[in-house]
């Protein structure tokens, strides 16, 4: 079917998801819509980038919503394949004997606590591109780090796709919108949006600082991220990390360079329930 519509000279755009689709994926959809006359939407809860522990048995699983959803989007495809049809095993090892090695970009943020995650992102994408072979696809912000994951290996493989960037939509306080937010409790729930406060503040006193007429580089003060850190820890939020990376790298930053495109990105858990959230820090000077 992908293949006609390129015959007919279609653009063909792909966004890749897991499910369970809320306005975040939505907005992807309506975004890429506009690169291409043909939008595939992969469902496919890929249990190759969940690590044990994991929640890949309690992630929320809502099939015939999402396809009616994408349905009033206008999208010409979904793709829900099953994991067997995927990988072409149904034992449940999935792993195959090539897998991507992923050098410096997996060293900090959620690569450091989520062993072996993005190697099966990269799995499934790499698939995904390959079997859809689109033009264009979108993956969210929301996700930094496999954004820029996602671009490199597509460049590294030559793979003939355009990658596009969509903004983080989030709740009306701010929360960034995930399929996981319905596991939060209602205290939690309440708490949630203060990630976001905390990535504000921290980016508002850099750009600031950066923005400056001199266009020196702008230190990151520990204390800077400390506050933030003992407000949220007192808020009762376990934090993976808290931090300011550079890009495209994703190595933390100790000092900002003014023109430079930076990360700052935050994970933590709330009760049993793991948020990531970030923000652009984008010093547009230079
Ligand atoms: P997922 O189903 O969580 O794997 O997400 C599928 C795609 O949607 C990924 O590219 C995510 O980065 C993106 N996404 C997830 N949440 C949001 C959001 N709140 N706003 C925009 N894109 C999102």
């Amino acid at each position: 079917m992908v293949s006609r519509w390129r015959q007919q000279s279609d653009r063909v755009a792909l966004v890749p998801t897991m499910g369970a689709l809320h306005e975040g994926h939505l907005s992807l959809i309506r975004q890429v819509r506009e690169h291409a006359g043909r939008v595939v939407v992969s469902i496919f809860l890929n249990p190759t980038q969940f690590g044990p522990g994991e929640d890949y048995e309690s992630y929320p699983r809502t099939l015939a919503q999402d396809v009616e959803l994408c349905r009033r989007e206008g999208v010409s495809l979904v793709f829900a394949p099953d994991a067997k049809e995927m990988y072409g095993t149904g034992k449940g090892d999935y792993s195959g004997y090539i897998s991507f090695r992923i050098s410096r970009m997996t060293d900090h943020l959620c690569g450091a606590s989520r062993s072996g995650h993005f190697e099966g992102v990269l799995q499934v994408v790499n698939k995904l591109f390959n079997t859809v072979q689109p033009d264009v696809a979108v993956f969210g912000q929301k996700d930094i780090q496999q954004w820029f994951l996602i671009r490199q290996m597509a460049a590294e493989t030559d793979q003939p796709v355009e990658i596009l960037m969509g903004p983080t939509r989030r709740e009306s306080d701010g929360l960034a919108m995930s399929s996981r937010n319905i596991y939060l409790n209602e205290e939690d729930r309440k708490k949630a949006p203060m990630l976001y406060a905390s990535l504000q503040r921290i980016s508002a006193v850099l750009a600031e600082k950066a923005g400056h007429d001199d266009q020196r580089p702008v230190s990151v003060n520990a204390s800077l991220l400390e506050a933030e850190y003992s407000i949220l820890r007192e808020n009762g939020m376990n934090l993976d990390y808290l931090t300011v990376v550079s890009t495209p790298d994703l190595q933390p930053a100790d000092v900002i360079i003014p023109g430079r495109l930076y990360v700052v990105a935050v994970a933590a858990w709330l009760g049993g329930t793991r948020l990531i959230d970030n923000v652009l820090l984008n010093t547009n000077a230079g």
